[in-house]
């Protein structure tokens, strides 16, 4: 058998059978499954019942080397990047790619986060539907754009962006342009309070007096209804959660570290609650203890609540904060390799200049 070589190629792109590859192509545009963001709830809109967007031969599907489109929906992140890559790498030609959503296109949302892409420079985007979010209408257009371009024969194995003359565009010269400064308003020296409240909770009032009996190096005092704050110093972490954990709270809700530059500290914030203990089931304890900046380290509590694993790895990455016993220490979790703790307030974000040469 012959090999498939140039001369091959070129006859079904361009001999008598090329107007059956383009129709072909044309009314099978599978797009492959590569949900990013809550664009992708669009996308599932514009695929269903509603829209039906199969009418026009457009389909999702699973396996990449049988698709020839990638609809990216709004944010691309760091870590996914390489994945949108290696996703259209593996796609046979020609191939196609829509991108919807404000987060796609400039940031979105996200425009000045540690962790975004422009995923425009990672692939070449055939079509934009902009928008937060996008309309199904928005995407179903680009599709029915894209079509139209590969009924036109304009479907090309790499899109390429037109040049643009910037000389006319922003004028002549060489000047640096720097996008306008983020919208915060940066408080130096921002007060944490948290108090004691009155309110009429008989319940608490007696756990508070329980938990104190058992606790008596932390203060134990109500906030709210329901809601119980035990403040500790470092060492007494451990001793307050297996208190806790002896007195029914069972499960994690949420682990945070609070970063309070300006004092050196950070503030390690957990809280717990039961589904165990009928009374307990609605009430929520928080526990906090403050450790330094420059060394954060604490001790795991993955023995006591094992759901607390993820929660101390996520920390850990955002901060830096080592919890001694876990031994997904020194890893990283959730982010692209060359981010460093995003979440400390010293963060430096990532600035983009616009240089135009004339
Ligand atoms: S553009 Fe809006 S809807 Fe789309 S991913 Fe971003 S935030 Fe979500």
């Amino acid at each position: 058998m012959k090999d498939v070589n140039a001369e091959n190629i070129e006859f079904l792109s361009s001999g008598v059978i090329a107007p059956v590859k383009k129709w072909g192509a044309k009314w099978s545009l599978w797009a492959v499954h590569l949900v990013t963001s809550c664009c992708g709830v669009e996308l599932a809109h514009a695929y269903a019942s509603g829209y039906d967007a199969e009418r026009w031969g457009s389909l999702n599907f699973g396996m990449m080397r049988q698709t020839n489109l990638i609809i990216v929906e709004g944010t691309i992140t760091k870590k996914m990047a390489r994945a949108l890559r290696i996703t259209w790498e593996q796609m046979p030609d020609p191939k196609f790619v829509i991108l919807i959503g404000a987060c796609g296109i400039e940031g979105g949302l996200f425009w000045n986060s540690y962790h975004i892409t422009r995923p425009w420079k990672i692939i070449p985007v055939d079509y934009f539907v902009p928008g937060c979010p996008p309309t199904p209408e928005g995407l179903i257009s680009a599709i029915r754009a894209l079509q139209k371009k590969i009924e036109r024969g304009e479907a090309k194995t790499t899109a390429e962006f037109r040049e643009a003359d910037l000389e006319k565009i922003l004028g002549k010269g060489e000047k640096e342009r720097k996008p306008p400064k983020p919208p915060l308003k940066i408080e130096p020296k921002p007060e944490i309070k948290i108090e004691p409240r009155e309110v009429e909770w008989e319940f608490g009032k007696e756990l508070v007096a329980k938990l104190s009996s058992k606790l008596p190096f932390a203060e134990v005092f109500v906030i709210d209804k329901n809601r119980v704050y035990i403040k500790s110093e470092s060492k007494f972490y451990r001793k307050v959660a297996e208190v806790l954990e002896k007195e029914g709270f069972d499960h994690v809700k949420s682990l945070n570290v609070i970063d309070v530059l300006h004092e050196k500290k950070f503030i390690v914030e957990c809280s717990v609650s039961s589904y165990s203990v009928k009374e307990l089931m609605p009430v929520i304890v928080t526990f906090s203890v403050e450790i330094s900046r420059e060394n954060p380290r604490i001790k795991s509590l993955i023995d006591i609540w094992p759901s607390i694993d993820y929660q101390e790895r996520e920390m850990h990455d955002f901060f830096g904060v080592w919890f001694e016993g876990n031994p997904w220490m020194g890893n990283k979790f959730l982010l692209a390799p060359e981010v460093e703790t995003p979440l400390r307030k010293d963060f430096k974000l990532e600035e983009p200049s616009y240089v135009l040469e004339g």
